[in-house]
């Protein structure tokens, strides 16, 4: 068992890029991909490889993350966890004639430090604020490098609160007995598959627990309220808008350039890969309801995901055509008497989402499931 107090690891974390603190992260995410297939991943989509907006050359690239162009004054920050853990999500960052905004806090202080020095390889205008799209760990952890940069932090009125509430409370607690309701599901677990499920499921919550109790939390300072949104911010030369919708989190914030059909979208789309449904706030016919306005758009919108390549329209056409499949499935489940919890382990992915990525069972397919069995009221 890793020992998150000692002063080993505390050293190792204060060193961004050093290899100790590299070796440490790739630790805890050895576990969480070891059942996981970890390709290198495409920083684009198949279809967008004669986009001109887009620059072939990245302006960086670290492996664990590459910037490229995407618009005029626009970068996308593509993660590629094959390659290392620092930043993991996506995001990317928006630098006019007079000020910039970077997007997400990623998974760790040099994830955040990793793309302030992207967008001053091309800008030196003043950073406005720093946005999380949302307030999971892959996309906040991070933060406390704005913090010692004051760099203003922006993110949904109540991020700040659900990082504390999900975070802040498993600092200090006791790992074992933290970890212990899901070991017991795995020596529960009725099927090979389902016992499978609840391994990834252990591996990835064993993370989220060493990089919470790892991390000096920081939190947004710029709360921004919903219900005022959309709101518009003037970089000079580009028009952000702020704007907020359900389905991922609860604390979803989006950033749409409508001038240059540009969106960074956080994980209200997750490219190539299934929703991650998980979040007690997540809800499947919201999010739905979210890519049915995203598909509304024009026909050349580019789209920043979360994770996963940059993609256009055909990006969300993917992700609702899975939310599609598995609603098929669970129903057909549901009509021959299946329960939802049954039914969580049972879905089948199809010969053609084959090389669609599964960020962990439970975290995505499974809740996807049950969420849908409460919608129809089902159990
Ligand atoms: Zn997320």
């Amino acid at each position: 068992m890793i020992d998150v107090f000692s002063p080993d690891r505390v050293a190792a974390n204060a060193i961004p890029f050093s290899r100790r603190s590299f070796l440490a992260k790739s630790s805890y995410f050895g576990a969480m991909y070891a059942a996981a297939k970890l390709l290198p991943l495409p920083a684009l989509a198949a279809e967008l490889a004669e986009d001109s907006r887009i620059s072939q050359t990245p302006i960086v690239d670290k492996g664990f993350a590459a910037v490229r162009k995407i618009g005029e004054g626009l970068y996308a920050t593509i993660s590629d966890p094959s390659k290392g853990f620092q930043t993991v999500c996506n995001g990317g960052f928006l630098a006019g004639k007079d000020g910039s905004l970077l997007i997400e806090g990623f998974i760790s202080v040099a994830g955040a430090a990793f793309q302030l020095d992207a967008l001053r390889l091309v800008s030196q205008v003043p950073v406005r604020g720093a946005l999380d799209t949302h307030y999971h760990y892959d996309h906040s952890m991070g933060n406390a490098f704005f913090g010692a940069n004051g760099i203003p932090l922006w993110a949904h009125a109540n991020t700040a609160k659900r990082i504390v509430e999900s975070y802040g409370a498993i600092q200090g607690a006791d790992k074992a007995v933290f970890l212990s309701p899901f070991e017991k599901a795995i020596k529960e677990a009725k099927t090979e598959t389902a016992r499978k499920h609840r391994e990834d499921y252990l591996a990835h919550v064993t993370n989220v627990f060493n990089v919470s109790n790892s991390t000096v939390l920081a939190l947004p300072n710029h709360p921004i309220d919903p219900s005022k949104l959309p709101m518009k911010v003037d970089l000079g030369g580009i028009t952000a808008v702020i704007e907020s919708y359900p389905g991922h989190s609860g604390t979803d914030i989006i950033v749409r350039v409508p001038e240059q059909n540009v969106v960074y979208a956080g994980d209200l789309l997750f490219s190539g890969m299934y929703p991650v449904t998980f979040d007690t706030q997540a809800t499947v016919s919201g999010w739905r309801q979210t890519l049915k306005t995203f598909a509304s758009w024009e026909k050349d919108t580019l789209f920043v995901p979360g994770h996963g390549p940059v993609c256009g329209q055909e990006g969300i056409a993917v992700l609702r055509a899975l939310f599609d499949d598995i609603e098929e499935q669970a129903q057909r489940m549901h009509k021959a008497g299946v329960s939802a919890a049954e039914a969580a382990d049972l879905y089948e992915i199809p010969e053609k989402y084959k090389n669609i990525a599964i960020f962990a069972w439970d975290f995505s397919i499974g809740p996807t499931i049950t969420k849908l069995y409460a919608e129809w009221g089902a159990k």
